[in-house]
């Protein structure tokens, strides 16, 4: 069984054994008194993401737009597109739309339609040089997330951020910073990892949570583009999660990439696939069209795969099939990783797991995993044997837990 053979065991100090099961994602000690049962994350559609635009005030050296000169369309019209979503009965179960472009600040007359017609949430990633203060009030008024582009505290770590003249983006984006601060607008600062801020990220980070005091902050690895010299290396990003982990407790904001691969292990349950685009999620250009992800299906080949294909692709099913070519079975990160994101796998490594994130997550929940050994330790006497309990781990894990 699949399980045994994944089973990971940890001797503690009083000679009592704490087991970890990567294909359940649960922790217990010594004994079990309950069968295990895989509880896999809800997979229902409930997200919407629309590229409102593709055009943009800016021209930052790692776009993706830019970057795979992706087809331009008109600007989305916001009021023929949700008068004719309120006709569909599966737009009545979606609960967030993220608009996101180019820059969709551009049709912010086009978002505010949105923002009356929609009674769920809206998030906008900007890259926040448009801001303004009527904006930022409405924005308040309607309770939006915005996640606005920062890639370090000062000048000189924005130098990838910048409009087509070359000039530097920076004071414009703070500029709107200080207006969202102002109207008390939620948001999240998301930094692009870059050679310039991977060394140095739990300083950059923290400089910016105090500065700023956002809610949430994002250390993406950029996507897949024709010109990767900007690129940091799966094992330099690694790293770099390794430190704003085990630095968690100096930074107030949510880290959402270290939440995205902890969180399945207190929550104890599977996360299947790390990108919802044939399962949680829609997506609509700005042509109105709806596809699973504008990168994939645009492809002339990697748009004909079916959804069938990307099911059978995440590690869960590679594991269970035990298909000799992977490693998934035996990885401690069997049901927290997901596979990355479906892009970058059939662009860099001709399938659909992004490989990169074989460096990232099992040495991630290596150390996590070691902080809950540690901590099991100390009370091993009052947990006894048996199942740890979700909240427990996450109490351990989590800064906030
Ligand atoms: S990290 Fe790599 S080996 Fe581990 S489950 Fe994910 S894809 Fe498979
Ligand atoms: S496949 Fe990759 S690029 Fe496409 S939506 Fe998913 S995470 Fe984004």
């Amino acid at each position: 069984m699949l399980n045994d053979i994944n089973l990971k065991k940890y001797e503690l100090e009083n000679g009592d054994i704490l087991y970890f099961s990567p294909f359940y994602n649960k922790f217990w000690v010594n004994e079990l008194e309950q069968d295990l049962e895989l509880e896999y994350y809800p997979t229902d559609l409930t997200d919407l993401r629309i590229e409102i635009t593709y055009n943009c005030n800016g021209y930052c050296k790692y776009c993706i737009v830019y970057g795979n000169e992706i087809e331009k369309f008109e600007n989305l019209n916001m009021i023929q597109l949700v008068d004719s979503l309120k006709q569909e009965e599966w737009f009545k179960k979606i609960k967030t739309i993220l608009l996101i472009g180019g820059e969709p600040l551009l049709c912010f007359d086009q978002i505010e339609y949105l923002l009356d017609n929609f009674d769920g949430e809206v998030r906008i990633s900007t890259n926040g040089t448009l801001i303004t203060s009527e904006m930022a009030k409405k924005m308040a008024k309607r309770n939006v997330m915005v996640y606005l582009s920062l890639d370090g505290p000062e000048k000189e770590d924005n130098s990838m951020r910048i409009y087509k003249n070359g000039e530097f983006m920076y004071d414009d984006i703070i500029r709107g910073l200080n207006y969202l601060l102002e109207e008390n607008v939620r948001f999240g600062i998301f930094t692009v990892s870059t050679k310039h801020n991977v060394y140095n990220i739990v300083e950059q980070m923290s400089k910016m949570d105090e500065l700023y005091h956002p809610d949430r902050i994002g250390y993406s690895l950029p996507h897949w583009t024709k010109d990767n010299s900007y690129e940091v290396t799966a094992s330099e990003y690694g790293n770099a999660l390794v430190q704003l982990y085990q630095n968690k407790k100096a930074i107030n904001a949510e880290i959402m990439q270290l939440k995205w691969r902890l969180k399945p292990l207190w929550d104890g349950k599977i996360k299947k696939y790390s990108c919802s685009m044939h399962t949680s999620q829609k997506t609509i250009l700005s042509d109105n069209s709806i596809v699973r992800c504008s990168k994939i299906d645009h492809d002339s080949v990697f748009g004909n795969l079916s959804n069938e294909y990307f099911n059978n692709c995440c590690p869960m099913v590679l594991a269970a099939n035990n298909n000799k070519d992977n490693n998934c079975a035996k990885c401690i990160a069997l049901a927290s990783c997901g596979g990355g994101c479906p892009y970058d796998g059939l662009k860099r490594f001709g399938g659909a797991i992004d490989r990169r994130e074989c460096e990232i997550t099992p040495q991630l929940l290596e150390v996590a995993i070691k902080d809950l050994v540690s901590a099991v330790n100390r009370d091993i006497k009052i947990l006894g044997n048996g199942m740890l309990k979700q909240e427990y781990i996450k109490g351990v894990l989590n800064k906030n837990g």
